[in-house]
């Protein structure tokens, strides 16, 4: 088994995420090769193959060009599978390159199964298994589903080039407005999760986050309720953190969660079902309602 995993470089930088697609060639077995539109002076921590095409001349973004490079590699290693990071250039261009390639496209696999692979269903609340009857297979990886495996060594760079200008021009990558809090910089995090069960209980849980020292962050239902402001989000869709201490309250453990906090320090994860996937990643799992145990909690932290 082969695989042809789809590095992505911003501003000049490898794009860290991309590791995971070297955790998940591990984890099935495959050899691999990488392919990227970047620069010479910084190709990432991968010791193997690296088709290097030159951002300078192909854009950042590009999706012609960038599909017609990435068949271009197809072409010289003959993958069985082609395997982006579920990025937006991830969704992007994995069904272009599928579509050229006359493959089957998997979007945000999860895990894998013996043939074939994980991917959420019925607003990830259930897990399908998917086997695809194609002989090249496209996927896209979510973020932070696979361990990230760094440190690999110098790659062997072989260039890839292609012509032409493409009908869509790429212009620019703009950063969201920043606003509200920077949760980056949090050392202390206590997490609102939809088993608070209400917006009259968030200040419970900012309460015990302003005992800790610490900050408020919430899940996505949490937000899109309205129930606690954007910026707090914590997620694939919110802020990527690493505080010292993590406190999930009434949160789950969705993987698109889990992408955003699973590198703190310590967690903590208050849930009042002992097999909630949470407890995979913490480091201490209290069963209990948390509505009774975070004041209990709070109080006793202000004796
Ligand atoms: C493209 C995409 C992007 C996404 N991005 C994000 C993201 O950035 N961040 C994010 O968080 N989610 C994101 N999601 C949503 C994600 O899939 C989950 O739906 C979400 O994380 C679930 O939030 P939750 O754990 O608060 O709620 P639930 O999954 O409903 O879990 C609630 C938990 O609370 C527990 N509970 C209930 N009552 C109590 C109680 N009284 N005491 C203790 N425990 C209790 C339950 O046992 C359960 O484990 C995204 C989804 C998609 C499709």
């Amino acid at each position: 088994m082969k695989a042809l995993l789809i590095g992505e470089s911003r501003d000049g930088s490898f794009l860290e995420y991309g590791y995971e697609l070297v955790g998940f060639a591990e984890r099935i077995g495959a050899e691999t090769a990488m392919v990227m539109v970047g620069q010479e002076k910084s190709l990432p921590g991968y010791g193997g193959k690296l088709y290097l095409a030159d951002a300078a001349t192909y854009g950042e973004y590009n999706p012609d060009l960038h599909k017609k490079l990435i068949l271009a590699a197809v072409e010289r290693e003959k993958p069985d599978l082609v395997v982006f990071s579920h990025s937006s250039y991830g969704w992007d261009l994995a069904p272009r390159v599928a579509a050229g390639l006359k493959a089957a496209q998997l979007s945000e696999v999860i895990g894998t199964t013996g043939d074939g692979y994980e991917l959420p269903s019925c607003s990830q609340k259930m897990r399908r298994s998917v086997k695809p009857a194609t002989p090249v297979v496209v996927l896209t990886l979510q973020l932070g589903a696979f361990p990230a495996v760094t440190g690999g060594g110098t790659p062997q760079v072989e260039r890839v080039e292609t012509e032409g200008s493409g009908k869509v021009i790429f212009v620019r990558y703009e950063a969201a407005e920043a606003k509200g809090i920077d949760l980056a910089k949090a050392e202390v995090i206590v997490s609102a999760g939809r088993g608070i069960g209400k917006a009259d209980n968030v200040p419970v849980i900012a309460a015990l986050a302003k005992a800790l020292g610490g900050q408020l962050g919430a899940s996505r239902p949490v937000v899109d309720s309205g129930w606690v402001e954007h910026s707090h989000q914590v997620g694939t869709t919110g802020q990527t953190v690493s505080p010292k201490l993590y406190v999930a309250c009434g949160i789950s453990g969705a993987i698109q969660h889990l992408a955003g906090m699973k590198k703190s320090g310590f967690i903590v994860a208050i849930n009042k079902d002992k097999d909630a996937p949470i407890g995979e990643v913490a480091d201490v799992l209290v069963v209990a309602d948390v509505m009774q145990f975070v004041p209990a909690l709070t109080a006793k932290l202000a004796k």
